[in-house]
């Protein structure tokens, strides 16, 4: 290939995967995204990602540079074998080798919630702040922390597990073996199932057909998205409490329901913000390319946040 210098860039979630090329800029050049395949083996995950990758290279002339890749933890490094735990058909898979193999070129990876933090540090809602916090909130809650201008990784490369910041200590069993976590709180599927306890019912007892039944009035599913982003707003306080943020970005599944979504998380961080520069800081909602504009800065911006040493 001799075309202008680029990136490859996979943001794999739970119900979608999306592939993108990425210029050296950081602007998304084209991306084209695929339903997850679920229950039918990792060979199919695997070939919906490189469909998604081909799809977006084919539109474009690109020499890749590198591949970046957001995806579900936990995961190893260096091996980048991935064991997500919102897609039960990868355990230990090795991606990066296979990506590696399947494209020829460097494929960097890491936590997709990490990665969205980053995009929306380089290019989004976070841009030209430098401290900042990044969530999903979807078939999980995930999240990641920029301080101080810089990726913060933690001892073990795992900072910025939000979604297991306490938020109700007598609430529900979380996956992690901890009880009233906020992803046991707010997490997709915990809302829904919320909903149906208290007698919401639906054909498609899902997301998307709780937040129209929301929009249309229905009560349980108003009152189910509200105590979901009161725990979020919870969490988020609690978190700007100890880092002295400038903005919180939240993204995945769920924040495209914000207009449901977002005054309760409001309302849940105003009660808990007390002192007045926790009160400052701003939340907002990420844009829609920003895990893979993050995958994609695990190369491009490189220095600042690829801080695994591998
Ligand atoms: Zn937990």
């Amino acid at each position: 290939m001799t075309g202008p210098p680029g990136y490859l860039a996979l943001d794999v979630g739970g119900t979608k995967i999306v592939g993108a090329v990425v210029g050296t800029g950081g602007e998304v050049i084209s991306s084209a995204r695929v339903p997850t395949p679920t229950g039918r083996g990792a060979e199919e995950v695997f070939s919906a990602c490189v469909f998604a990758l081909e799809a977006a290279r084919s539109e474009t002339a690109i020499s890749a540079l590198g591949l970046g890749v957001g995806c579900g933890g936990p995961m190893k490094w260096p091996s980048g074998d991935v064991s997500p735990l919102n897609l039960p058909d990868w355990r230990d898979f090795p991606l990066r080798d296979r990506l590696s193999d399947q494209f020829d070129v460097p494929v960097r990876i890491h936590n997709d919630a990490i990665c969205l933090t980053i995009g929306e540090h380089l290019m989004g809602g976070g841009r030209g702040l430098n401290n900042v916090l990044g969530m999903v909130v979807s078939t999980g809650v995930g999240g990641g922390v920029v301080s101080d201008g810089r990726l913060v990784t933690g001892a073990s490369g795992n900072a910025g597990h939000i979604g297991h910041v306490v938020v109700d200590p007598g609430g529900p069993e979380c996956s992690c073996g901890g009880r009233g976590c906020l992803e046991a709180v707010a997490r997709g599927p915990a809302v829904v199932a919320w909903a149906l306890a208290q007698g919401w019912r639906s054909p498609e007892p899902a997301g998307e057909s709780l937040a129209a039944a929301a929009r249309d009035g229905d009560q349980i599913a108003r009152a189910a998205f509200k105590r979901c982003g009161n725990a979020v707003g919870i969490a988020v306080a609690s978190v700007v409490a100890v880092l002295d943020l400038e903005a919180v970005v939240i993204g995945g599944g769920l924040s495209r329901a914000g207009d449901l979504l977002l005054p309760a998380v409001y309302e849940g961080f105003e009660r808990h913000a007390g002192l007045e520069f926790v009160n400052q800081c701003r939340v907002l909602l990420a844009g829609s390319e920003s895990g893979v504009v993050g995958a994609a800065a695990l190369f491009l911006a490189q220095d600042q946040y690829w801080n695994q040493g591998y």
